[in-house]
């Protein structure tokens, strides 16, 4: 039994139930890590500590925030990334500097409040209640000035306004958010295309009431699925690039 749940699970259960059981349950060693992900989770930490840096009121140089995306990144390859498209080590880490100078030039927030900040919020249907009696855990990517929470994402393509208005981790963060400070924030989403000419988009984003109850609700059916064992394959866009494609294949139910 867990003592939480997060987006995270939420968005893998959604995905693929068995590949959450996999993961989160039966914790099986990963035989690789997708470059995707190695890739991504690299950026995440670089803009981050620039992010802390700007907090802590010191300048730092693209070069820095380069410096500290290679050694994340080749620290990651100390156990096997797996890549494809042609691409390897080298070619990622050129990309990712590619990517770190286009957001640090057309970054446009104001300083920091708090960078990667922690909560942990009861899960409660705000029209009539009802209480899960698991909480949310997660985390802010970034607070600014002015109640802004932004999420940040690295993409393949910008996102469609449908992906927009669905986004799970928005809707966390503005139920969440309400719910510790007893104020709506500002939401905003600033994507970073791995496009052939890099950008950085960034969107006003808006929730209401009847977004967070669906987001109860939602996280509701998740956790029962999850507590009733019901962990079936959903093959999809993941498999290729899925940790668990092997043993996945040997899964008798
Ligand atoms: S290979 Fe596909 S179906 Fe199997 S666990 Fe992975 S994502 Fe799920």
């Amino acid at each position: 039994m867990r003592d939480h749940i997060s987006v995270s699970q939420i968005n893998l259960y959604l995905l693929c139930p068995l590949k959450y059981r996999f993961n989160y349950i039966d914790k099986l060693p990963k035989p690789f890590k997708a470059a995707e992900l190695a890739f991504g989770s690299a950026i995440h930490s670089a803009i981050e500590w620039w992010h802390k840096e700007r907090q802590a009121e010191r300048n730092r140089e693209w070069q820095d925030i380069a410096s500290v995306f290679e050694a994340d990144l080749n620290a990651q390859a100390v156990d096997e990334i797996r890549f494809k498209n042609g691409d390897d080590l080298s070619s990622l880490i050129d990309k990712g500097k590619e990517l770190l100078a286009v957001y640090v030039k057309e970054y446009k927030g104001t300083t920091p409040k708090a960078v990667e900040q922690g909560f942990r919020v009861p899960l409660v249907d705000l029209e009539t209640g009802e209480r899960i009696d698991l909480p949310l855990d997660g985390y802010f990517d970034l607070l600014e000035e002015g109640d802004t929470v932004v999420e940040l994402k690295t993409a393949a393509k910008v996102y469609d306004l449908t992906t927009i208005t669905q986004h799970l981790q928005l809707t966390a963060y503005a139920y969440a958010f309400s719910w510790l400070r007893k104020r709506e924030p500002n939401l905003r989403l600033d994507i970073l295309t791995k496009t052939k000419k890099p950008q950085l988009h960034s969107f006003e984003v808006f929730r209401d009431q009847n977004d967070k109850v669906r987001f109860f609700h939602l996280a509701k059916r998740v956790i029962e699925g999850i507590h009733s064992g019901h962990f079936y394959p959903s093959a999809g866009w993941l498999c290729p690039s899925c940790e668990y494609f092997d043993v996945c294949q040997k899964w008798r139910g």
